[in-house]
């Protein structure tokens, strides 16, 4: 009954704001002191290189960029919380757009890669959850800047065990060679989406996929970057 509810008042574009449930118009959207309060970072590479650095092997490349919109703080851990564990996908678009406004900034002085890919996710945890969230993403993303979204880039070849499960150090030796990169990306810069980037690790293992597969360079971007002592 209430999603038959929310359906009908999002064909109507009205809709109650995500975070404070205020009526607003716009379905699957923020009110405007909600996203006035969102907390998010400058619009400039996340400054946690230093760390990724102690954990990747000799030769190894790291991903030119890493940009990520907003800060893990309440309101937006209530946001990723309700899109990821709540299987609201219907706040993909919100959550995307977020991201693509940072990005513009971002990307202001140079040219945006050339395509978009998704961080992979297992088949059971797609069959779990009912959706491909970060697939979502990066087609949402794929229409608000205009690149391709190359669907099915990356697998999944290796299960990690979830991240608050292990420790920090096996959380890197899991997550290397856990992605393979399906297509070619000879001379491509290819961004990588993901949902919350913390420390990198998942990205890396895209990163790696992806320059074993001829890209250019790999820009890692998340919506939400959670900075970690
Ligand atoms: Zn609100």
């Amino acid at each position: 009954m209430l999603a038959f509810l929310r359906r009908l008042a999002n064909a109507f574009e009205l809709g109650t704001c995500w975070s404070c449930g205020y009526s607003c118009v716009g379905a699957n959207s923020l009110c405007r002191d909600c996203d006035n309060a969102l907390p998010r970072w400058y619009p400039r590479c996340c400054q946690h290189l230093s760390d990724i650095e102690q954990h990747i092997s000799e030769g190894q490349r790291l991903c030119r960029y890493w940009y990520g919109a907003l800060r893990w703080e309440p309101q937006v851990q209530q946001l990723i919380t309700l899109f990821k564990f709540r299987n609201k996908a219907e706040l993909a678009p919100l959550l995307a757009n977020q991201l693509a406004a940072h990005l513009l900034l971002c990307y202001r002085e140079q040219a945006l890669p050339d395509c978009i890919v998704a961080v992979p996710m297992t088949q059971q945890a797609w069959r779990r959850r009912g959706f491909h969230q970060t697939a979502l993403l990066a087609r949402y993303l794929s229409a608000a800047l205009k690149i391709p979204y190359i669907n099915g880039g990356l697998r999944k070849i290796r299960s990690v065990p979830m991240q608050h499960m292990t420790s920090q150090s096996s959380r890197w030796d899991n997550s290397r060679r856990s992605q393979l990169a399906l297509k070619d990306f000879s001379g491509c810069t290819v961004a990588v989406v993901d949902d919350v980037l913390s420390t990198g690790a998942t990205m890396m293992a895209a990163a790696d996929a992806l320059y074993k597969k001829g890209a250019k360079a790999v820009d890692a971007w998340a919506v939400v970057y959670n900075q970690h002592d």
